[in-house]
This record gives structure tokens, sequence and C-alpha cells, in this order.
């Protein structure tokens, strides 16, 4: 009888530490001295941060995702992070990511499920003025050009950081934009923030300056690299600070707020980037900043 009951602990205890293990796959997926955690779930438009500690030494660690590859970082002693932007108009659905390095220390698979964020909706009249107005092809290729700029620049703080404005937010971001009642396909790439015209426009922390001019559409405009694929594009400025090239600080002033080029009021366009990926601001990236009344 002793012997059957002490079976039966050692079998118990045998699965519960299975189950355990299992239990943990999402959050800590690797094994003895690496350590990844990364969320089990995200939202349309989110940001997902892979972050891995371990004491080994990994050469050219990546992430794949959809049959893409990213870069993931180092950031400290023992320390890497790779970011991963969902797109607004992700599909809802289980998705896996597949981590690695190149000294094969990374060989690890995992699951993480994209479940909908019920963004706002907007209709727009078209009228002749606004069909008519187009952005430059020089503008076109700068922005694109930034939006996927991946440096090995570190991004040197965690976030939250402060937001790049005082002023309320008039616009949300993933707005689906539907012009004359159907759906465009497109949708509001940032957030803007109501302010009046040369209120201080602020670099979200530190980074590089990849762009700072004026644009037919966007106006005012200026692009800055975060480093490790994130990119903030800040437009409508009525007055820029900042060089190309230069090196920013967290809160360093990069401009003022204006409306240039197609905005029916002052605000601030703020757009950010993940690897060329437009994401939610507000999702873990900046403080809260109050909607407008
Ligand atoms: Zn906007």
């Amino acid at each position: 009888m002793k012997k059957y009951l002490t079976y039966s602990i050692l079998i118990f205890s045998l699965i519960l530490v299975f189950a355990l293990k299992i239990n943990c796959f999402a959050r800590d997926i690797a094994g003895k001295d690496i350590s990844i955690s990364l969320p089990d779930q995200v939202k349309q438009g989110q940001t997902v941060f892979i972050n891995i500690k371990t004491s080994k030494q990994l050469k050219n660690p990546v992430f794949k995702f959809k049959n893409k590859t990213y870069k993931i970082f180092k950031t400290g002693e023992n320390q890497y992070t790779g970011l991963l932007g969902i797109n607004t108009l992700e599909k809802p659905d289980q998705y896996r990511i597949i981590i690695s390095d190149k000294n094969g220390y990374l060989n690890n698979k995992t699951g993480i499920s994209v479940v909908t964020k019920d963004y706002p909706k907007q209709n727009i009249k078209v009228t002749r003025k606004m069909a008519g107005l187009s952005a430059t092809k020089h503008e076109l290729n700068q922005i694109g050009r930034a939006k996927y700029m991946l440096t090995s620049l570190k991004l040197r703080k965690e976030p939250p950081y402060n937001s790049p404005a005082n002023g309320c937010i008039n616009s949300v971001f993933g707005l689906r934009r539907y012009y004359n009642g159907k759906f465009s396909g497109n949708y509001h790439k940032g957030v803007d923030i109501k302010a009046p015209t040369g209120e201080e426009v602020r670099s979200i922390t530190d980074g590089k300056v990849i762009f700072a001019e004026n644009f037919r559409l966007h106006g005012g405009s200026v692009a800055v690299d975060h480093g490790h694929g994130l990119v903030s594009l800040y437009i409508h400025l009525s007055k820029i600070s900042v060089k190309p090239g230069e090196i920013l600080k967290a809160d360093q002033k990069v401009g003022e707020v204006g409306m240039t080029g197609f905005a029916t009021g002052p605000h601030l366009h703020w757009g950010l980037y993940v690897n060329g990926t437009p994401v939610d601001p507000m999702e873990g990236w900046i403080k809260p900043v109050n909607l407008c009344k």
C-alpha cells in the first residue's frame, strides 16, 4: 500500500512538473541559461517586445514572423531585445515566431495569437480639393526610406516615454477611413495631438535625425531613427529645429506644431513605425495622453 502511494505521488509530481513546463512555454520558452519572454497574446496595432536574457554570446540573433526575418539587438549585459509591430489589419489568428542565432544557442519556436482591436471609423467626404492634393515623388521616397530604417543604433531607454507635444489627442491611431461610405483600406497611421501653432515638438527618446525638410503634402517633417527598427515621424510642423544626421536626446526639441502641408488645423501628426509597420504609440510606448473633449 505504501509502495502504491509513493508511486502515485511520484507520477503526480511528474505530471505537475510537465504541466507547469507547458504552461510556461509561451512566457519563457528557452531552457537553462537562456530565458526568452514574450506575451501569449497581442492586439492588432500593438508592439511585441521579445526579451532575451542569457550569459551566452549570441551571434546575429533574429526572429522570424510570417516568413520575414527581423534583427534582435543587444541591449545590455546578457540582454537582447527584438521588436515586432503587429499591423492593425493583421488577421486575428495564431502565428508562429521562430527565434535563432548563428551560434546555435537559440533555436526556439513559439506561438502568439493576434486578437482584434476595434478601431473607430471615420467617414470622409472627398472634395475636389483633397482629391487633387498629392505628395511629391521625393517626399514619398524620403518617408519610405525612413520607415524601414534599420540601423545598429540601440534603443537606449525603455518606454514609456513622454508625449512629443503638450496637447490632447483629437484623432487616434488606427482610425479606419471610409471615403464616401466605403472602407478605403486606409487608416490613420499615427496620432494627432491638437496644440496651438508654435507649441514645442520633442523627440520621444534618443535618436538620430533621418531627414528634416518641408514637403508638399506632409508639410514640415522630421523623421527620427530611435534604433532597433523604431522610427518616429513628426509632420505638419511650422518650424524645424534639427538637421539630418543630428544626434538627439530624449525630450529634445525637433520643431514646432503647425498646419503646413495638408492639415485642417494646427496639430502634430506623430507616426511610430516598427520595422516599417505603423504601430499604436499609445500601446506601451508613451505615458497616457487625454483625448480632446
Ligand atoms: Zn494624423
